[in-house]
């Protein structure tokens, strides 16, 4: 019997996007300024509920951009979850400052506020907060290590689109927050990013930087280096299509999440299995669901699926085991054996609107033949 391919990710484009992109290319507003360009921001700051939004090219971009505006340079550290998709880490290194990197927790794959408190050096000058796969990291407590030691608390929103901590919205619980919207994301515009804060100083300079730099009163007079890492109002049409569905796209995420948990939680056990958790201060996203499952039958079990017309991906390897941050210092010379372990095991399953629950029991059962062969 032939099945047919179940991708890791597929964009749901089903509402206004090609009517609002459309309508874009047809009032001729193409490049980086526009009224979707407006709308997005505008929007997105409510969906945050920060007073600023600042559209960018990527969601790299916006983290360097954040980074810039916040003064960082060479000498200062950030404090980064060596478990992350590795722009966190780069947008720190663009700049001359380095990465600190600190393990995660075992329960929600975030990173660790003791681990980061122990990190801590005089020339600490951010903690970046990243909510993995949906999962807001413990805002709690980083918040107040970062009241404790003066050091602004940023997040790396980028898996987490409308993410919960105690009811609060992530993008609006540190200093500033940052997005992508790249396609496999919760909320995509193609290419995309964002910075969000309430600091209106802040968002000047980075509004300042975004444009090459340009003086906000004066035309074409370019005061400091700036940078090009606009959004197009092309992207932003589609980000406008995507935000007016953020809640029924996310319910698809919990929808599936769920499906998996449903099928596969009964046989954890058994076959050493680990779904994501979820903590009780703590709403996820669950932008892609996953597994984790005992190293030695983890790629595997990737093969067993791949002959099986289900595509998965391997976890991010920490980012202490990359050629650029293998040197111990960039770990402090401490081990990070969470970070490695999550490395080591997890896959990363079909997470997409489309997904059927035939598709689900599907991958399932698939699932369950591997581990139990
Ligand atoms: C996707 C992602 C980014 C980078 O976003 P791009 O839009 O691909 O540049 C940054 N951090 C994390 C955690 C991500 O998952």
């Amino acid at each position: 019997m032939t099945h047919s391919f179940l991708p890791v990710a597929q964009p749901d484009l089903g509402g206004q996007e090609l009517a609002y992109v459309t309508q874009a290319i047809q009032e001729g507003w193409i490049s980086s300024t526009g009224r979707f360009l407006t709308r997005f921001e505008t929007e997105f700051a409510q969906f945050c509920g920060t007073r600023h939004a600042l559209a960018c090219a990527n969601g790299t971009v916006a983290i360097h951009l954040l980074l810039l505006g916040m003064g960082l340079g060479p000498g200062d550290e950030v404090i980064v979850p060596s478990f992350t998709y590795v722009a966190s880490a780069n947008a720190v290194t663009y700049t001359g400052a380095r990465p600190v990197l600190v393990d995660s927790e075992p329960v929600t794959w975030t990173v660790d506020p003791r681990h980061v408190e122990a990190a801590i050096t005089p020339r600490t000058k951010a903690i970046m907060a990243v909510h993995l796969y949906g999962h807001p990291a413990p805002m709690a407590a980083l918040l107040d290590i970062g009241r404790r030691h003066g050091i602004p608390v940023i997040e790396d929103a980028a898996e987490a689109h409308g993410a919960k901590v105690e009811g609060r919205t992530v993008g609006g619980l540190g200093f500033a927050a940052t997005f992508s919207f790249y396609g496999n994301k919760i909320l995509t515009t193609g290419e995309g990013g964002m910075v969000t804060t309430d600091d209106d100083a802040l968002a000047a300079r980075l509004r300042q930087l975004r444009g090459q730099g340009m003086d906000p009163e004066r035309r074409y007079w370019f005061p400091l280096v700036g940078y090009n890492y606009r959004m197009t109002n092309l992207a932003a049409a589609l980000g406008c299509a995507q935000l007016e569905r953020a809640e029924e796209l996310i319910a698809h995420r919990l929808r599936i999440a769920r499906g998996y948990r449903e099928r596969l939680a009964p046989h954890q056990e058994r076959l050493g299995l680990q779904l994501a958790s979820e903590a009780s201060w703590a709403r996820s996203v669950h932008w892609l669901s996953c597994i984790l499952v005992p190293a030695a039958q983890r790629d595997l079990l990737m093969t067993f699926l791949a002959e099986r017309q289900i595509e998965t991906r391997p976890f991010f390897p920490p980012m202490h085991r990359l050629p650029m941050y293998a040197d111990p210092s960039f770990r402090q010379g401490r081990p990070l054996p969470v970070a490695e372990a999550l490395g080591d095991t997890g896959i990363n399953l079909p997470t997409y609107t489309a997904l059927s629950d035939a598709d689900l029991d599907r991958i399932c059962g698939a699932i369950l033949a591997g581990l139990e062969r």
